[in-house]
C-alpha cells in the first residue's frame, strides 16, 4: 500500500508534531509513547518511509534493529525492568494503528498488567522525566 506522508509519526519524523525524544541518529528516531502501556514504553523507529516492515530496506531495519537493541539496554537500565516486552505491528489487521514502522520496547514487572494500548495520555512532565533517564542510561552504554 502506498506510504501515507500525513501519518502522525511521519509529521514528527519531519518535526510538524513534537515528540519526547530520546534518542536519534541518521536512520533512526526514538521518542516516548505519548500512551504508554507501561512506565518507560519507547518506540523506534527509521527515518525511510514505509508501512510495514517488509517494505523496508536493508540498511533502513539493519539500522532500525541495532537501535532497538541499544534503546531496550537503556530502556532496562532506567526503569529496573526485568523483562521487556518488543513488539511491531503490521497493518490494521494486526493492530497497527499508526501507519510508519516502528517497534514498541515496553518494560515488564511480573504481575503488573499493562494499561491498554494508545487509550491513556501520559503526563507530560512524567514522560520528560522518563525520557531524561533514558537518555542518561544510553550516555552510559557508550
Ligand atoms: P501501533 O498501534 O501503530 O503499533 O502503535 C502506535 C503507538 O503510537 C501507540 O502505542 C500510541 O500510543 C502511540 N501514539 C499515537 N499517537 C502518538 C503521538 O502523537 N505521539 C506519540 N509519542 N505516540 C503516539
Amino acid at each position: 500500500m502506498a506510504y501515507d506522508n500525513t501519518n502522525i509519526f511521519a509529521r514528527i519524523l519531519r518535526g510538524e508534531l513534537p515528540c519526547q525524544r530520546v534518542f536519534e541518529d541518521e536512520h533512526t528516531l526514538v521518542f516516548l509513547d505519548i500512551m504508554p502501556q507501561a512506565d518507560g514504553h519507547t518506540l523506534v523507529l527509521p527515518k525511510e518511509p514505509a508501512e510495514f516492515i517488509t517494505d523496508l530496506s536493508d540498511g533502513a531495519l539493519q539500522a532500525t534493529i541495532l537501535t532497538t537493541r541499544n534503546l531496550a539496554r537503556a530502556v532496562q537500565q532506567a526503569t529496573g525492568a526485568p523483562g521487556l516486552l518488543i513488539s511491531q505491528f503490521n497493518g490494521v489487521a494486526a493492530g497497527q494503528t499508526v501507519p510508519h514502522v516502528h517497534f514498541h520496547i515496553i518494560p515488564r514487572f511480573p504481575d503488573l498488567r499493562l494499561r491498554s494500548h494508545g487509550r491513556e495520555k501520559a503526563d507530560a512532565a512524567e514522560l520528560a522525566t522518563m525520557a531524561e533517564k533514558i537518555i542518561v542510561a544510553l550516555a552510559h552504554q557508550r
